[in-house]
């Protein structure tokens, strides 16, 4: 058979899958480490990380050998049935971050599903909230996924416009507003707050240092559960085990995701104490893949990474590293560098030229290097934490010399 070119996979997709996405066009058949290949044996630096799945690197070693050795033994068991790796799992999972109780979802969604759920039952069943009266306390930008429960409170109208009628029990507030969510405290009938440590998706926006404590501590005093989205910056990303762990802050209920199976497969998980998770009895809730001894022999294996290779400390280390590479860039097309760790972002303006930065992101990639655009001005650099430091500096290179050829082009056009 013929051998396909990049296009004809980007035909296939094109004809053959939903239109929900807009990818750059590259095709990748390979990943190791930091890196991925295309179909034509090109190496990137992967800045993406599957949006932080692979903090551990494309392909880990570990994580593939975990795989392969507990799919040659049982994949999946059901819940109607124990299986002999879940119970470990979930004892290890439990210590890891310091909670009585784990429950295992497979996508980021439907843990963030299970986490809503469970803070309405908490409200009911301790806080004594009448019956379909609990609110939920969210925030303006918040990108939590895709389902019909999680899109009725995005105040984002591509991803809400269209799919109405929409759930109701949510109350928005702006981000990184102490005074805002006082306010809405004031309501006895909210029972959690839902945030993302910093917002990934919305361009990496970091709160202002003590927002996540003042939060934390604001929740406690009004009896509300503090509910944190650490599905994308959780797992090392931002230099902390947790991005809460910035500022000393243990959610009542974390969640997490992506990078608790290294990228291998869809694994998430819910974590409470006895309090909060017990309220949730057999029968009430469930998956049919979620907690499966496949998914649990890698994520252990992913969170073992995680400790034994020191990630965290990496991701601080590289991250410091990053940024001052970043703001060093003579360009003025760069107006702003942010982020913790290795979750950074970089807004950039090509004034006037009806360029955006998915234009910079099409350039990155011919220079070898593959980053995603969030919004129109924003690219979100978040590549694996295994990255080596002379690979970071090479791939500050190729971002600096592709922004000022960016910028000389432009200049010759005018
Ligand atoms: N929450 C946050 C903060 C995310 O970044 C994402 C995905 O990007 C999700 C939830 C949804 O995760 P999934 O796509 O695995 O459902």
């Amino acid at each position: 058979m013929e051998k396909l070119r990049q296009q004809d996979f980007i035909d296939l997709e094109d004809q053959f899958g939903a239109h929900n996405y807009h990818p750059l066009p590259v095709v990748l058949s390979r990943g190791k480490g930091a890196h991925v290949w295309d179909t034509e044996g090109k190496r990137y630096f992967d800045f993406l990380s599957a949006y932080s799945a692979v903090n551990q690197g494309h392909c880990h070693p570990r994580l593939i050998q975990a795989l392969r050795d507990q799919a040659e033994l049982l994949t999946l068991s059901s819940r109607a049935f124990h299986n002999d790796r879940l119970g470990p799992y979930e004892a290890y999972m439990a210590n890891y971050f310091g909670y009585n109780k784990v429950l295992p979802m497979n996508t980021g969604v439907e843990a963030v599903e299970t986490a809503l759920k469970l803070c309405r039952k908490w409200a009911y069943e301790v806080k004594n909230i009448k019956p379909e009266q609990a609110r939920i306390v969210v925030v303006e930008h918040n990108f939590h996924g895709r389902t019909m429960g999680v899109i009725s409170f995005s105040t984002d109208p591509e991803s809400y416009t269209g799919f109405g009628p929409y759930l109701p029990g949510f109350v928005t507030i702006p981000y990184n507003d102490v005074d805002a969510l006082a306010k809405a405290l004031e309501d006895p009938n909210v029972a959690g707050f839902l945030v993302e440590p910093i917002q990934g998706e919305a361009g990496v926006i970091v709160p202002d240092d003590g927002y996540l404590r003042s939060c934390y501590e604001l929740c406690r005093s009004k009896n509300v559960l503090f509910i944190a989205d650490e599905i994308q910056t959780g797992i090392a990303r931002t230099g902390r085990l947790l991005a809460c762990d910035h500022e000393d802050v243990k959610p009542d209920i974390l969640i997490l995701g992506k990078a608790l199976s290294g990228g291998v497969l869809p694994v998430s998980a819910v974590l409470a104490n006895d309090e909060i998770m017990l309220c949730i009895k057999p029968g009430q809730h469930g998956s049919t893949f979620g907690g499966n001894p496949l998914a649990c022999a890698v994520a252990q294996t992913a969170l073992e990474v995680v400790k034994d290779e020191d990630l965290a400390a990496r991701a601080e280390y590289l991250g410091n590293i990053f940024r001052d590479r970043m703001r060093a860039i003579e360009s003025d097309l760069i107006t702003a560098v942010r982020g913790k760790g290795l979750l950074n972002a970089i807004d950039i303006q090509p004034f006037g030229s009806g360029k955006t930065a998915y234009d910079i992101c099409l350039k990155l990639r011919d220079n070898g290097l593959l980053a995603k655009q969030t919004h129109i001005h924003t690219i979100r650099f978040a590549p694996p934490l295994v990255i080596s430091e002379a690979d970071l500096l090479e791939s500050c290179a190729i971002i600096r010399d592709t922004v000022i050829g960016v910028e000389a082009e432009l200049e010759l056009e005018n």
